[in-house]
């Protein structure tokens, strides 16, 4: 679906009970957190490691944090008000949250197009990656961080991240 100049695609989570719908980076992207706490309450997909290094706050059956009743909603059990508890510790996904990187070749591999003003960023080895975000994140188009550090930072950590999860199959 074409929306705004950007095409918008849904993305499935892990266990297929929720879609997410994430929009190109543009030149023009803007990001500074709010620290709103929102994205505390999504699945965050864990590595072993990842599992390993948080025991029981790590459920590993989903593969995900164990969340907890907070107020009306669900939420990771290592929310502490609005401020993660184990911040330096996050897991990798929670660090690059609102964004995700994906490389351009699994794109026309799926036949998906690729917005025209998407940017795009080498990852080496002649490997291009986009990076998109998820639309619910309040934090986005906010004044603040959008440069290339910000597109480099979340490709090296949705690498790493996936390097880890081909590494259990
Ligand atoms: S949802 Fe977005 S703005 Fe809110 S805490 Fe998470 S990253 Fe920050
Ligand atoms: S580990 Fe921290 S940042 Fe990640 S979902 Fe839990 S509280 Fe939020």
């Amino acid at each position: 679906m074409l929306v705004g100049g950007q095409i918008r695609f849904s993305w499935s989570s892990y266990n297929g009970k929720s879609m997410r719908e994430y929009l190109f980076v543009t030149a023009s992207t803007t990001f500074r957190c709010k620290r709103c706490a929102k994205c505390c309450s999504l699945d965050v997909m864990l590595s072993d490691g990842e599992m390993d290094a948080l025991g029981e706050a790590a459920d590993r059956k989903w593969r995900t944090t164990v969340k907890k009743v907070k107020g009306s909603r669900l939420a990771c059990c290592l929310l502490g008000g609005r401020s993660c508890t184990i911040y330096e510790a996050r897991p990798k996904l929670c660090r690059v949250y609102p964004f995700m990187a994906a490389p351009v070749s699994e794109f026309v591999e799926l036949g998906v197009p690729i917005s025209v003003d998407a940017k795009r960023a080498s990852a080496g080895g002649g490997e291009e990656y986009v990076v998109m975000y998820d639309e619910l994140c309040p934090g986005v188009g906010e004044d603040g961080d959008g440069g290339e550090d910000m597109m480099a930072e979340v490709i090296f950590l949705t690498r790493a991240h996936l390097q880890e999860m081909r590494l259990r199959r």
